[in-house]
């Protein structure tokens, strides 16, 4: 069977005067009709540039992606014009951030925003499209939502304006939708009740989630896949249990030991991953994770590794894992 989008080799820098950073470096994946894929690692990892990739809505001013291939619904994105990406934002794929308020016009009444929305890509009657955006708050469980829609951003709580934000990005039936850390910005409970919504949409919708989270609790609560990315690389991606159980690269162990997780009980201490993220102006030949890897060999230094198959759905680039390793070892030591 297809996946609904497929992302291959893809490369991602942004230029500044003579500054030029390598944001995503070689990221390959593929998003099946119906799954929650998450994004997982550290700020500047490269999720949000990648998500951002797959709709083009990189600033063209600085970020160019210089080389790869991005399909949707085996449609090549990267060849689109201006009216089938405009087309593809909002009606094919849409987009979820962190803070409602960016996406939310603070002067608008929230209804409007939803029908300005809908009328964007489908053709309603003013009438129609009210009805559809009352139903759509509905949806998203805002009560007595016929009154509400008259409501603005402000009259409205930190999770109740997620939730139209929500309301907004499913309106048109998405197939895919990504959503950038879109709870970290709300507590705890309104988190869990965002996450439960999600889910429940998707269940009735059949929508594909690209959830990009730092929060390996949401990942488990709600993805079926995770790619972990590490200096601009996918480093690791398998099915959630598997990497949640069964690990590979020492950077998914290093974050598993370091985050609290509020689907795990644990009894042993968190450990933080010593060192920090190189500096991605900087990066030289090798593993970007040397620097910080318990595991670290000569081989890391010099080459990178490449992505070598565990089982069929599971992926890691590390030296400990590669095929080529025992070669290596060998043309090294003689
Ligand atoms: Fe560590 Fe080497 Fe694996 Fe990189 S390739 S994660 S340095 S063992
Ligand atoms: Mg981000």
């Amino acid at each position: 069977y297809e996946p609904i989008l497929s992302v291959d080799n893809l490369h991602v820098s942004f230029h500044s005067q003579n500054r030029v950073v390598k944001a995503v470096r070689g990221v390959s994946f593929a998003l099946q009709k119906g799954e929650t894929l998450a994004i997982v690692g550290e700020s500047g990892s490269g999720k949000s540039v990648t998500a951002k990739s797959l709709m083009r809505m990189l600033p063209a001013q600085t970020a160019k992606i210089t080389e790869g291939a991005i399909r949707y619904d085996n449609q090549d994105v990267l060849s689109f014009s201006p009216r089938e990406l405009q087309k593809l934002r909002g009606k094919e794929i849409s987009m979820v951030f962190q803070d409602p308020m960016t996406s939310l016009n603070p002067t608008m009444k929230i209804g409007r925003q939803i029908m300005e929305g809908l009328a964007k890509h489908e053709k309603l009657t003013k009438s129609e499209a009210k009805q559809k955006a009352i139903q759509m708050l509905e949806m998203v469980g805002i009560p007595q939502a016929a009154e509400r829609i008259d409501a603005y951003p402000h009259q409205f709580s930190g999770g109740m304006r997620q939730r139209v934000v929500i309301a907004i990005a499913l309106a048109c039936r998405p197939k895919v939708l990504i959503a950038d850390e879109p709870t970290t910005a709300l507590d705890v409970t309104i988190q869990a009740q965002i996450l439960d919504l999600m889910r429940g949409l998707q269940k009735q919708t059949g929508t594909s989630i690209i959830l990009i989270t730092h929060d390996l609790g949401v990942v488990a609560n709600m993805a079926q896949r995770v790619a972990v990315m590490y200096t601009g690389e996918i480093v690791e991606i398998g099915p959630v249990h598997e990497i949640f159980t069964r690990p590979q690269h020492p950077y998914t162990k290093g974050l598993l030991q370091s985050m609290p997780r509020l689907d795990a009980d644990r009894s042993e201490p968190l450990v933080p991953i010593p060192g920090s993220p190189p500096d991605v102006t900087r990066l030289m030949g090798g593993c970007s994770f040397a620097p910080r890897c318990p595991y670290v060999m000569r081989v890391c230094h010099h080459f990178s590794p490449q992505s070598t198959s565990l089982g069929p759905e599971h992926q890691v680039s590390c030296w400990l894992q590669d095929r080529r390793a025992e070669e290596m070892r060998r043309s090294f030591c003689s």
